[in-house]
């Protein structure tokens, strides 16, 4: 493996970005430090909205929310289609700001922008037509999607726009009003597509607030919020779950996952190591729906090791602006901590390091890509979801072993089986537990199938008509015919 140290001038100037509240940008009485994860210097301050200003956010949402669901969908979906060509527009800068706050090389912070807008844009070619239940002599019955009300989006660090254009397109067509709340890590570029798309939307329809973990528990808590679509770690999911419940708000919980894969004897590993190292690293293993727990049967274990190995010692760790770069840092200090800890705990319990590449030695969040073997289910790095470049191998004897150990978790997100023998395959993939199962890829979504996680991973979906659905409420109308 390579590691480039040299830091390359940025290609975008990082100013820090207002708030957008009731169609004005404004700055706060509070900041946030932003962190450039590959120099661990001060990026950028951004303002932090204050409770106050969440009022009025919400105020000017609740004004503009009867207008908006007055408007007619294929107008909305119009005007969505008009704020994802801004965002077209302005990928080069928008790209650069993802690179800045989360370390991610600049193609694939391209390919995050450019994937949130083929999930925004699906819905503006989705129907909400009232379904006819019942139409007879007697009564006309009619199921209407009503628009929920207003929806608060709440979003992670790790694909920050991308994240947050899979909740504004949909709250949006539905006839939403949406407030978004970028991580406290990574508020820049939603807050600069805030500025951009100002004046696409009626003010009040579309705002960004910047905060940290207290913005959203303000929001999940206010009585002008109907709904909350969050993506996030599974101890906060869990805090919004309960926060939510006096108001009764509408959910849509996606968490963190433990993916496990299982690699049947049949399959080749020189032909799916590149795939399986991908599906475990990308993003620097900073993938919800990455593969976590690799398992690979025990007679070839050593093959496995050697292929995938083989694979990581040509990916270069780098800063995301450098050509060539295919792996930038972890994004954040305290996450980089928890990697090195849940990494140092497993080597104390027995496993081995059987690759272990090189990262820039700092300053900034570098972790280099670690391959281990060795640990046991009940490890903290096997059992938990580490969230970063390290990779364990898992080894089993029967397939029936696999299975239950791979759904021995209380995660239910993702998983995957590897074989060419797709029906074999498909007889272990119906087995697991998971709200995606792929064969031989890991992970895989797109904008008209849904995704979501089973167990404590989350509730409900995001991508499809699910995912548009999300953010309506069914009201039926009933006509009694002939009567008056
Ligand atoms: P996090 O839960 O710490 O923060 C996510 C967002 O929630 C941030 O905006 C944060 O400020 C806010 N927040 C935190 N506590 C809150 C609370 N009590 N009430 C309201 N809002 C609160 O998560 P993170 O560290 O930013 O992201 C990493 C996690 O996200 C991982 O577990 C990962 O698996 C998960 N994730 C899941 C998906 C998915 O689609 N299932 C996608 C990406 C990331």
């Amino acid at each position: 493996m390579t590691a480039t140290t040299t830091t390359p001038s940025r290609p975008v100037e990082v100013r820090g970005p207002q708030l957008l509240i009731d169609g004005r940008l404004t700055g706060s009485a509070e900041a946030i430090d932003v962190v450039d994860p590959s120099t661990g210097q001060v990026l950028t301050t951004v303002p932090a909205a204050t409770p106050g200003q969440l009022d009025v956010a919400v105020a000017a949402a609740r004004r503009a929310a009867p207008g908006w669901a007055g408007t007619p969908v294929a107008e909305r979906q119009e005007r969505v289609r008009a704020f994802a060509a801004v965002v077209r527009e302005n990928v080069d800068e928008l790209a650069a700001l993802v690179t800045c706050e989360v370390g991610k090389p600049l193609f694939r912070a391209r390919s995050e922008v450019s994937s949130g807008l083929a999930f925004a844009e699906a819905y503006t070619r989705m129907t909400l037509d009232d379904e006819v239940i019942h139409d007879g002599v007697g009564e006309l019955v009619r199921l209407r999607r009503v628009p929920v009300g207003v929806a608060a989006a709440i979003t992670a660090w790790n694909y920050p726009l991308m994240l947050a254009l899979c909740k504004i397109g949909p709250a949006l067509v539905a006839g939403n009003p949406v407030l978004v709340k970028p991580s406290p890590y990574t508020p820049v570029a939603t807050l600069r597509l805030g500025e951009l798309v100002r004046d696409v939307l009626p003010a009040g329809v579309f705002q960004v607030l910047a905060g940290g973990d207290g913005l959203g528990v303000a929001m999940t808590t206010h009585p002008g919020i109907d709904k909350v679509s969050f993506t996030g770690s599974g101890r906060a999911g869990r805090a919004i779950l309960a926060a939510t419940a006096p108001t009764v708000k509408r959910v849509t919980l996606e968490m963190g996952g433990n993916d496990a894969g299982i690699v049947l004897p049949d399959a080749d590993p020189g032909a799916i190591a590149a795939d399986l190292y991908a599906g475990g690293m990308s993003n620097c293993g900073q993938v919800c729906a990455g593969l976590k727990r690799l398992f690979v049967p025990a007679s070839r274990a050593g093959e496995y090791a050697d292929a995938i190995a083989a694979v990581a010692a040509g990916v270069v760790v780098g800063d995301g602006f450098t050509d060539g770069v295919d792996m930038g840092p972890v994004q954040n200090a305290p996450q980089l901590r928890r990697v090195q800890g849940l990494l140092a705990d497993a080597v104390g319990r027995g496993a081995e390091v059987y690759f272990r590449g090189e990262a820039p030695d700092g300053p900034g969040y570098w972790h280099p890509v670690t391959l281990v073997r060795g640990a046991g289910d009940d490890v903290p790095l096997v059992a938990e979801e580490q969230f970063g470049p390290v990779l364990p191998l898992l080894t089993y004897d029967t397939v029936d072993e696999a299975v239950a150990r791979a759904n021995a978790t209380t995660f239910g997100l993702g998983a995957s089986v590897w074989s060419p023998d797709l029906d074999a395959a498909e007889r272990v993939a119906l087995r697991l537990d998971a709200g995606s199962v792929w064969v031989n890829q890991h992970p895989m979504l797109s904008p008209d199938t849904p995704f979501g996680g089973r167990k404590q991973s989350g509730l409900g979906s995001e991508g499809s008509l699910l995912g548009l659905h999300a953010y309506t409420d069914v009201s039926v109308l009933r006509i009694k015919r002939g009567a008056a």
